[in-house]
């Protein structure tokens, strides 16, 4: 048993669980303890040292499931991400990041990095081309996000960690929306895995969490940065996320179906302009993601024709709950403009192709009959009122 790897399914129901040595409890007791003995121990515990029980064991599940050496649980998404980016980078240092990017991510090299002395440059392009002509002498880190926040665009991993290692570069990459059951960018020698684990490995929308999983020699200097920043998750946190990784795979697999349905009904619908999914024959970069993805995800972004309100569309909506956020178990919708990536300029919109009527779309496990007919509904309403208008 111990050579063999473990499937998935198996990975998030038995790796890192906390023993229950006291009770003998079928599942992890929670430590909530912020003070732990440190004469006469092997590891000094402390919260913000990310090492309690829960933490530990549940770095050890992340680990499994992105096939890395060791896994670390952050207080956020951004707490993973911003610590990470830190832990490699200094004043003097370059950065290459991809020019189609989470919002917050953006917006923290933009507003922050300059202040340190942090060099970067936005690719024109995912092509690698782009990727060589935005790499100087002094970069030290690449930052990809595949499929991306909010357009769906997919970033050939392998091209970019071949590049990068020819060069000495260090990779990262947010992994947020593929989530491990659809893709492990480990596989294709990316070196850092990062993920909003708020979104599918929370999976309920009650979580605010962040996950990184890397080698053990990566992971010792994002745990330095780490514990000077400070962004460490509650015990109790820890512990609902380790419960809601055990249903991963089911869930995301059912959001994976669901999102390929209803990305090819509203593809055959008159009434939208545009869909960009990456499981549909018709986007750009289908076969990429064929070769890199197990499966295609449950985020979906479209654009309803000209003429519609995207606005009034999503009022009409009764089931598909207009949200924030992303990959809960319910459906929601949401206008990237107006949320995710409403800090940035018009113009920054525009240059990644995000057109304000655009609408992202978080499949949930919710029958697709049922939300195909709540959007359906919604779309007749909509298609409806201007005609009266146009009368
Ligand atoms: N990365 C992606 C792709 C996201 O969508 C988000 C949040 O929406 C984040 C990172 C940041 O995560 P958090 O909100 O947990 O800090």
């Amino acid at each position: 048993m111990a050579d063999r790897k473990l499937g998935l399914n198996t990975i998030c129901t038995h790796v890192g669980e906390v023993e229950d040595t006291q009770f003998k409890g079928a599942i992890s007791p929670i430590y909530m303890s912020t003070s732990y003995a440190y004469k006469d121990v092997a590891i000094k515990r402390y919260p913000r040292y990310f090492n309690t029980p829960n933490q530990e064991m549940l770095g050890k599940k992340i680990a499994a499931l992105e096939s890395t050496e060791a896994g670390m649980i952050f207080g956020s998404g951004m707490a993973a991400v911003s610590t990470t980016l830190l832990a490699f980078l200094s004043a003097g240092d370059h950065i290459v990041l991809q020019k189609t990017l989470y919002g917050g991510t953006f917006n923290l090299v933009e507003e922050e990095f300059s202040k340190m002395g942090i060099e970067y440059t936005f690719t024109s392009g995912l092509e690698q081309a782009d990727f060589e002509a935005a790499i100087q002498e002094n970069t030290k880190v690449i930052y990809i996000e595949t499929p991306s926040n909010p357009l769906m665009t997919v970033t050939n991993m392998q091209m970019v960690a071949d590049l990068a290692k020819a060069k000495g570069i260090v990779t990262m990459i947010d992994n947020t929306f593929a989530s491990p059951v659809n893709q492990n960018p480990a596989d294709f020698g990316i070196d850092i895995i990062i993920h909003s684990a708020t979104k599918y490995m929370g999976g309920h929308s009650d979580i605010l969490a962040g996950a990184v999983a890397c080698s053990e020699v990566h992971m010792d200097k994002i745990w330095n940065k780490a514990k000077n920043l400070g962004g460490s998750l509650s015990d109790f946190s820890v512990w609902m996320l380790e419960r809601s990784l055990k249903t991963l795979v089911l869930r995301v697999k059912q959001q994976n179906k669901n999102a390929k349905k209803l990305a090819k009904w509203l593809d055959q619908n008159g009434h939208v302009k545009a869909v960009y999914y990456p499981g549909l024959k018709t986007h750009p970069d289908h076969e990429l993601a064929k070769k890199q993805m197990r499966g295609y995800g449950g985020m979906l972004s479209f654009e309803l024709s000209d003429e519609l309100d995207a606005a009034a569309f999503m009022k009409e909506l009764k089931l598909i709950k207009p949200s924030m956020s992303l990959a809960g178990v319910e459906s929601t919708i949401l206008s990237p403009t107006q949320t995710s990536h409403a800090l940035l300029s018009a113009e920054e919109r525009e240059n990644q192709g995000i057109a304000d009527g655009l609408l992202r779309f978080s499949v949930g496990i919710e029958e697709k009959e049922d939300l195909i007919a709540d959007l359906k509904q919604a779309l007749e309403k909509v298609v409806k009122d201007s005609l009266n208008f146009s009368i």
